[in-house]
């Protein structure tokens, strides 16, 4: 890049602008055939209960490679989404796949599946979501969703209505990657939540510094407190494993106990676990 100041840079400025809107013109058209095509697949991560180490629910995750793209992370396409309001079309393709594999799962088996935070801005979320879980058979109790602090406060009133709407229909509703919000402690209060997830800052430092220890010491105690259960995200080995346990978390999600698989895999990985627990009776 020329080195020479004035007209030249914002020439160079104003082409990477040009260049990124063009680029996620380009993705926003990818995305909307995908999900047209149904290309936009759901993958499901393992929930297991630390004590014991079985299996207690999946949560989905969306999963789109495109062609020419590539691999696009859902960190990246559902805010594109979101923006260019066809986020509702996303989110309900996703819901179908995913409510339609854990028809196949054991019945105690939860699905758990994250709401974006323009969801939690549509008062019509609700009766959107329980009519495709109806529609498929799956039973509303087996249904968790995941929201974000961030996603409650864009429209913290909306957003409570939602979730009385479905907590009252039997869903229950997890707060995602708690504590890197702000006035977390304050929406646990105002908000009716049944579980709390730990974000993964917390527990991949678990191991290096004593501060992220104490930190989800306090939130395993005062979700006790508030009889609230408590998931730990991104468990990579062993040795944090038996850390949360011995901190009394009572959940565990991570690549230590299963990355993010497809349907099919997924199936697999089910029948190698209960395979394993009808041979122990
Ligand atoms: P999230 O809901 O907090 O999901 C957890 C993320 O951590 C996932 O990334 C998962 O693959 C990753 N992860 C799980 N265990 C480990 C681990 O042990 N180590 C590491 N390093 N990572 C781990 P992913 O799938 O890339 O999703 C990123 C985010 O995109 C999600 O964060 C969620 O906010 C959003 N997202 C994904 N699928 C959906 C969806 O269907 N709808 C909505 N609204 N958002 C979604
Ligand atoms: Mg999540
Ligand atoms: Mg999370
Ligand atoms: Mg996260």
């Amino acid at each position: 890049r020329s080195k020479r100041r004035g007209r030249g840079q914002i020439t160079v400025y104003s082409q990477e602008i040009a260049q990124e809107m063009k680029r996620a013109t380009q993705l926003e058209q990818a995305l909307r055939n995908a999900i047209i095509a149904n290309e936009v697949d759901v993958h499901f991560q393992p929930i297991v209960d630390l004590r014991n180490d079985a299996v207690v629910g999946f949560e989905a995750l969306a999963r789109w490679c495109d062609a020419d793209l590539g691999y696009v992370s859902p960190a990246v396409f559902v805010p594109l989404a979101e923006e260019r309001g066809f986020i509702e079309s996303l989110a309900e393709t996703l819901l179908r796949k995913a409510a339609h594999a854990a028809l196949s799962w054991p019945k105690e088996l939860f699905l758990s599946f994250n709401l974006s935070s323009a969801q939690l801005m549509d008062p019509a979320t609700s009766s959107r979501l329980l009519t495709i879980i109806n529609q498929i058979g799956l039973d509303p109790r087996r249904l968790e969703l995941e929201i974000t602090e961030t996603a409650v406060m864009a429209d913290a009133e909306t957003a409570q209505k939602i979730v009385t709407e479905l907590r009252a229909a039997g869903v229950r509703v997890s707060l995602d990657d708690f504590g890197t919000g702000q006035s977390s402690l304050g929406r646990l209060r105002d908000f009716s939540f049944d579980k709390v997830k730990i974000d993964r800052a917390f527990v991949s430092r678990i191991s290096v510094d004593r501060a992220s220890e104490h930190i989800i010491k306090a939130i395993v105690s005062m979700c006790e407190g508030l009889e609230l259960q408590v998931v730990a995200e991104g468990i990579e080995d062993f040795s944090e494993a038996l850390k949360l346990k011995a901190l009394g978390c009572g959940m565990g999600q991570g690549y230590f106990y299963g990355k993010p698989a497809d349907a099919v895999a997924t199936m697999r990985y089910l029948s190698d676990r209960y395979r394993g627990v009808a041979a122990q009776l």
